[in-house]
């Protein structure tokens, strides 16, 4: 018979949830972050690798933690990056992803105080803050889309997806 697990095993399960997620958001971002300046909409494409990065700073926080409370970090994303969407349709998958995480990281808080983790807690807590600012920025470029069309995309067209080095 097995045994139950311990509010550590607990917690471990729940931060490895929210790291497959985050390593999801990484491949999906990266993937539309090329695709973008394949595209030539270099300013959009700089807003996606600025956010995916961000994701893989909550990948490492998520397994720092792990590795504190002794168990093993996962490598396995819990979902398949999309390729070839249009832009609309990218926002509306980027925005499915905040959405989901800001729903998962508020109920893992909640969770981990219940297990008595108040620092797992509190990780949750201040990466939800993260992603709610992750979701408002697809938000606004989304709405804006729909509002505008063309005349908005064309705003994010050309630029470097990179600042340029600094010096002359
Ligand atoms: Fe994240
Ligand atoms: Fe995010």
């Amino acid at each position: 018979m097995a045994k139950a697990k311990s509010n550590k095993e607990k917690v471990i399960d729940l931060l490895n949830e929210a790291r497959a997620s985050e390593l999801t958001g990484i491949l999906q971002y990266m993937s539309q972050h090329y695709e973008l300046e394949d595209m030539d909409y270099g300013k959009l494409a700089v807003i996606l690798k600025t956010i995916g990065i961000d994701e893989m700073r909550h990948a490492e926080a998520f397994a720092d933690r792990i590795l504190f409370l002794g168990g093993v970090a996962t490598s396995t994303p819990d979902g398949k990056v999309k390729k070839g969407e249009e832009i609309e349709a990218m926002l509306e998958t980027d925005l499915g992803l905040e959405t989901g995480a800001i729903e998962m990281y508020n109920h893992h808080a909640q969770e981990c105080a219940k297990l008595g983790d108040n620092v797992s807690k509190e990780l949750f807590e201040a990466t939800l803050a993260q992603e709610e600012g992750h979701w408002d920025q697809f938000s606004n470029v989304h709405g804006h889309i729909k509002k505008l069309g063309a005349a908005y995309l064309a705003t994010l067209a050309g630029g470097q997806a990179e600042p340029a080095a600094g010096g002359a």
